[in-house]
């Protein structure tokens, strides 16, 4: 086996093993929690590495690109992928929703659900710009941060050659930021016991089985959506075969996949779009934190898919108007979402709230909300990447 592949075998491994363990520690959840530490651990690792890495790529993707032009037609692309791969995947949940009828015959009940607070789009806008970058570095404000470093990123480039010092303690910081996320890295097995053990554990059969056919025709969803709109954007609109694609993401989607967060799965994502796809550093470095922040294809899927299984629990007849207001706040509020565990079932409380239905209805999903969240979390993910495999094409336009 090459060096290559040894990680993304340990980490199947890794995960197989998690699973055995966590199945046979069902009901035994005491004991399944030792575990959680490593997990924790691994998380934070991996936070740590994120906004320095983000920043510091970011400030020099864009000061190497040093025509203004070309971030804009950058910025202009991605944010119209992201758009329509968002609505492709509202439009698939409700349909398979529609299919399957997974709400038929499930009874209400289940956890209660605290409403959490959405923000408005005009919040979203507003909270782009930083009053502070410190205060938007250590809040790990991702737009913020974004905003922050294209600023800096263009400015640098203006008071060239003097900027030189700073453009090199930059790229330096960058590197070494590289190079922990390597070692980071290597430990991903551990860090997948620590984080799956106990999720296995405590989502035992029992908890799943009542709402099993809702979790079938959302991975189904997650199958089609990865197998028809990705492979199909991969082969046409960029240079990689799909094998490379997936071969190169695995570890990243992997990682989404466990932590349930598309902030924790960045750093690994910008390291193998650009170590092992090879994708520029200003085009990773823009469309990856960027994807991570706004473009959530999974949450798109799963508002379609839940929003239409609660209007069935609750015998709701949902009318094409109803479905077509799914498809757009589903898309536009899947932009809010932060990258973080759980933010999908926020957004659901928006779009059941926008198309009037009872926003209760979450307390049916949220006891199974982790395992769909998996799902959710990889497919989000793997949409930055795609994306940025076609970015990549039409700005350096380059076999790669
Ligand atoms: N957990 C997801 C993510 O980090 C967001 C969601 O809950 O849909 O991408």
């Amino acid at each position: 086996m090459n060096k290559k592949n040894v990680l993304s075998v340990t980490i199947i491994g890794s995960l197989l093993l998690s699973v055995i363990i966590g199945g046979c520690l069902q009901g035994k959840t005491d004991i399944a929690l030792l575990f959680s530490p490593l997990g924790t651990i691994y998380v934070n690792l991996i936070k740590m590495i994120m906004v320095p890495l983000v920043f510091t790529s970011l400030i020099l993707g864009v000061s190497s690109i040093s025509d203004v032009k070309k971030i804009g037609k950058m910025g202009i692309m991605t944010v119209i992928i992201f758009l329509f791969t968002t609505a492709f995947a509202v439009i698939i949940g409700l349909t398979l929703s529609n299919i399957f009828k997974p709400g038929l015959g499930v009874m209400m009940g289940g956890d209660t659900y605290e409403m959490k607070q959405f923000p408005s789009l005009t919040d979203t806008l507003v909270g782009i710009f930083p009053d502070n970058i410190l205060g938007a570095l250590l809040n790990a404000n991702m737009l913020q941060i974004i905003f922050a470093a294209i600023v800096i990123g263009v400015s640098l480039v203006k008071v060239a050659p003097k900027g030189k010092v700073l453009h090199d303690c930059i790229e330096d910081i960058f590197e070494t930021m590289i190079v922990i996320t390597n070692g980071v890295m290597a430990l991903t097995p551990i860090g997948i016991l620590g984080l799956m053990i106990p999720t296995v554990a405590q989502n035992g059969v029992a908890v799943l089985l009542p709402l099993g056919k809702l979790i079938l025709v959302f991975y189904l969803a997650v199958i089609i959506h990865m197998g028809f709109i990705y492979c199909t954007s991969i082969k046409c609109f960029s240079d990689f075969s799909i094998k490379e694609f997936f071969t190169g993401m695995l570890p990243a989607q992997v990682i989404a996949f466990v932590t349930c967060s598309s902030a924790a799965a960045l750093p690994i994502s910008m390291q193998r779009t650009q170590e092992k796809l090879g994708i520029s550093k200003e085009v990773s470095g823009f469309v990856l934190p960027l994807g991570a922040t706004i473009n959530m294809d999974g949450n798109a899927l799963y508002q379609g898919i839940v929003a239409l299984f609660i209007a069935q629990v609750y015998g709701i007849e949902m009318s094409l108007t109803m479905q077509l207001m799914v498809i757009l706040t589903g898309t536009l509020a899947s932009i809010g979402a932060a990258g973080v565990p759980g933010a999908g079932m926020i957004v659901l409380s928006t779009v059941l709230v926008s198309v009037g239905l009872p926003v209760d209805g979450i307390a049916i999903v949220a006891g199974i909300d982790r395992v769909l969240d998996m799902g959710r979390t990889m497919i989000n993910v793997t949409g930055d990447a795609m994306t940025a495999c076609i970015v990549e094409k039409k700005i350096n336009g380059r076999k790669i």
